[in-house]
């Protein structure tokens, strides 16, 4: 059983697709594909992929800089494939965040490499209760994560917020029914390289760029700039997890906004459009162009003024769900199962986040 526990936990990401058939009724349910791939982007800089959960790596000749190993079992696959094709050991992992499922797996890769990740990342593995994507917070302050605390986002937002029915149990290792935060980040490497604002690699004749852009769907970002292929690599922001082909589709807007001020998610999202790129290739959907990156951030600043005229003009968050129909918007994914929910988020986060 705990070996079951375990080669389940490992598949985390590809898993979550296993709830979707629960929920087929749903016109406005993402569906998360599956199946391991790399595919080249520009130059020597290539996106390795689960399916729905995205890394990139750069190949030089004095070795690989990867961001992102995803989840060991995904690690282990990609570790091979760079083996087989290149002569040269990834020498750097780049965290995007700490977040459980892009951050873990680096292990695979820790003889040869140093890990690189925002200061705040260490923050979230000092054993208190981590920043947790998708409204899973410490509701009964135990600092421990709870059936409650996973199962009540998982079933309030079924498919966007929390994680899939039954995750509780594969993360619970020990299967004594609480998961301190040791336990849910036992697949998680501390970061051997911290740094605060922005960091520049050079190594192999290449010039890698770091920049934290503040916080929004975490507090630990990192977002990586390859200079000279004109890339830009950012996840579960700008893109999140329910992006594919189109990147217009309303944010999964999980809690009051991911527990960040919507004005710090809206900086942060111009910091990175503000970056000299051709090529956004995030940990989520398909690659977008500038043009593209621009939209989410409109989105968001259409939001957070709509919500914010409402509550001056003293609208109860009904009377804004009724009246802010952000119509624009009509053709964006997950409009209507989302709109309210995104008003909702942007007014908590406006009365919690008051600044
Ligand atoms: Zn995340
Ligand atoms: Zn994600």
């Amino acid at each position: 059983m705990k070996l079951l526990r375990h080669i389940c936990r490992l598949t985390v990401c590809v898993g979550l697709s296993f709830a979707m058939p629960l929920h087929a009724q749903d016109d406005e349910t993402p569906t998360f594909p599956t199946g391991n791939a790399i595919t080249p982007i520009t130059g020597n800089l290539y996106r390795a992929s689960n399916g729905a959960w995205h890394s990139i790596f750069l190949v030089t000749a004095d070795g690989i800089l990867l961001a992102d190993p995803l989840n060991l079992d995904f690690s282990r696959w990609l570790k091979d494939e760079l083996d087989a094709r290149f002569d040269v050991p990834v020498r750097y992992v780049i965290y995007s965040h700490s977040h459980y499922d892009h951050a873990a797996g680096a292990a695979v890769f820790a003889e040869t490499a140093t890990i690189i990740g925002h200061e705040q990342v260490l923050v979230n593995m000092d054993g208190r209760y981590p920043h947790m994507p998708g409204d899973m917070i410490d509701r009964n302050d135990n600092g421990m994560v709870d059936r409650a605390e996973i199962e009540i986002p998982t079933n309030a937002d079924p498919g966007i917020c929390g994680m899939f029915p039954g995750w509780f149990d594969q993360i619970d290792l020990d299967g004594d029914g609480v998961v301190p935060p040791a336990e849910l980040q036992v697949d998680i490497v501390a970061p051997d390289i911290t740094y605060s604002e922005r960091m520049t690699l050079v190594f192999g004749g290449k010039r890698i760029e770091l920049m934290h852009p503040g916080k929004n769907h975490g507090d630990d970002m990192t977002v990586v700039l390859f200079p000279e292929e004109r890339v830009v690599f950012a996840t579960d922001m700008i893109a999140d997890a329910l992006v594919r082909d189109d990147i217009r589709s309303l944010p999964s807007a999980c809690g009051p906004l991911d527990g960040t001020p919507i004005a710090e998610w809206i900086r942060s999202y111009e910091a990175v459009l503000d970056l000299d790129f051709d090529i956004f290739a995030g940990g989520h959907g398909a690659f977008f162009d500038k043009e593209e990156v621009a939209m989410p951030l409109a989105f968001l600043k259409d939001l957070h003024a709509a919500v914010q005229a409402g509550l001056a003009d003293g609208l109860s968050l009904e009377q804004m769900q009724e009246q802010i129909t952000l119509e624009e918007y009509s053709d964006w994914a997950y409009y209507e199962r989302l709109r309210p929910k995104n008003i909702e988020a942007a007014y908590h986060n406006l009365v919690n986040y008051r600044y």
